[in-house]
């Protein structure tokens, strides 16, 4: 039998347990496999791109467990009442292929996605920052917020989005959960003041989210919306200007921000950095950016924490996905008795 988290049971199980205590612990399993990444058999997703959006997929082993992620990207989705990411995930054993766990990973997406950029901040951002300004206040947003309150201790935002009722929503959602809001009024006012800036805004253009003149020296740079050929977030400038870290180059090069700069552009490997075979930030002024992509390790440690939490409990139930006849050269005995058959 495979275990099997739906919907219904993922949403159960975070009310549960409480956000913030899953996203710090899947970037406890974050680290142990970043810590490990050279292990990992990596490639850049499997994207299959359409006029509206993307859908791809994110494989991943490493040697004992093998991963994979269906997620889709459809930014003109929310205005006809679609999710602009939807996603389910899945773990296999390496030894025999036997799948052993499937679940939902819309919600645990947004989990993982809060988890890497808090990985990536506390190794990268200033150590005193207080200030997030989240530009983009979608399906993501809220996760990111409780994520940088769980890892960094951060309780001010300064949020904007171009959508009025998306912002509202936001609002509403984290001040009672003991934020201080700033409503900004455009992208420039968010960022004034900020010392970390998330953008998770979702278009299919090269839009220019941030520009040079928005940026202060010292800031750290969260950019996640830019996933995709040609759907980039930041102004050029400022992805020139600032220190890079990447997840996976071989997918960011071609998704991430850098997809706008020369193919030979510098670039810092996250893992590297949290190895301590790389330099992270080195200076107060220093500008960082996260060029965040998402790779498939992290749906690999995310799947992992849930998986562990969830086996043998109520959270989890069983499905018959494999066929798994008595004598295993036998399948045909699962349907010898078909009455269509004997007829
Ligand atoms: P969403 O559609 O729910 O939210 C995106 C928000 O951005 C919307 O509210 C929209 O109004 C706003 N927006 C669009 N253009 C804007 C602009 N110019 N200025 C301000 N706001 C603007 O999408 P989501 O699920 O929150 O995802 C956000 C982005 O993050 C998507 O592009 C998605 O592909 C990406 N993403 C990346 C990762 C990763 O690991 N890096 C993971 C998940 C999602």
């Amino acid at each position: 039998m495979v275990n099997y988290v739906d919907v219904n049971n993922m949403r159960r199980w975070i009310s549960d347990t409480g956000i913030e205590p899953i996203i710090m612990g899947i970037v406890g399993y974050l680290e142990q496999d970043y810590a490990k990444w050279p292990q990992f058999d990596k490639t850049p997703r499997v994207a299959a791109h359409s006029a509206e959006g993307v859908i791809e997929l994110m494989p991943t082993s490493d040697g004992e467990t093998y991963a994979f992620k269906y997620v889709n990207g459809h930014p003109s989705n929310p205005g006809n009442g679609f999710q602009t990411v939807t996603a389910l995930g899945m773990l296999a054993r390496v030894d025999n292929g036997y799948p052993t766990f499937l679940s939902e990973m819309t919600l645990l997406t947004a989990l993982r996605t809060a988890a890497t950029s808090v990985l990536a901040a506390r190794a990268l951002a200033r150590p005193d920052s207080k200030v997030l300004a989240l530009i983009g206040t979608g399906t993501q947003s809220e996760f990111q917020a409780l994520g940088f309150r769980a890892g960094l201790g951060i309780t001010r935002l300064r949020a904007w989005d171009t959508d009025p009722a998306a912002l509202d929503k936001f609002i509403r959602n984290v001040e009672p959960l003991g934020f201080e809001v700033v409503r900004a009024t455009s992208a420039a006012d968010a960022v004034a003041g900020a010392d970390i800036v998330t953008t998770c805004t979702a278009d299919k253009a090269n839009a220019k989210i941030l520009t040079t003149g928005m940026i202060e020296p010292g800031m750290h740079l969260n950019a996640i919306g830019g996933d995709c050929p040609g759907k980039t977030e930041l102004e050029a400038d400022i992805v020139r200007n600032s220190t890079v870290f990447v997840e996976f180059p071989e997918q960011t090069r071609i998704e991430g921000e850098i997809q706008q700069l020369e193919a030979d552009s510098p670039i810092t490997e996250l893992w590297e950095v949290l190895a301590g075979r790389a330099a992270g930030r080195t200076s107060v002024d220093e500008v960082t950016l996260f060029d965040s992509v998402g790779f498939a390790i992290e749906d690999f440690s995310a799947l992992r924490y849930v998986f562990d939490a969830v086996r043998g409990t109520d959270y989890a139930t069983d499905l018959d996905l494999i066929a798994d006849p008595a004598d295993p050269k036998d399948l045909f005995s699962l349907v010898s008795r078909a009455p269509a058959l004997l007829a």
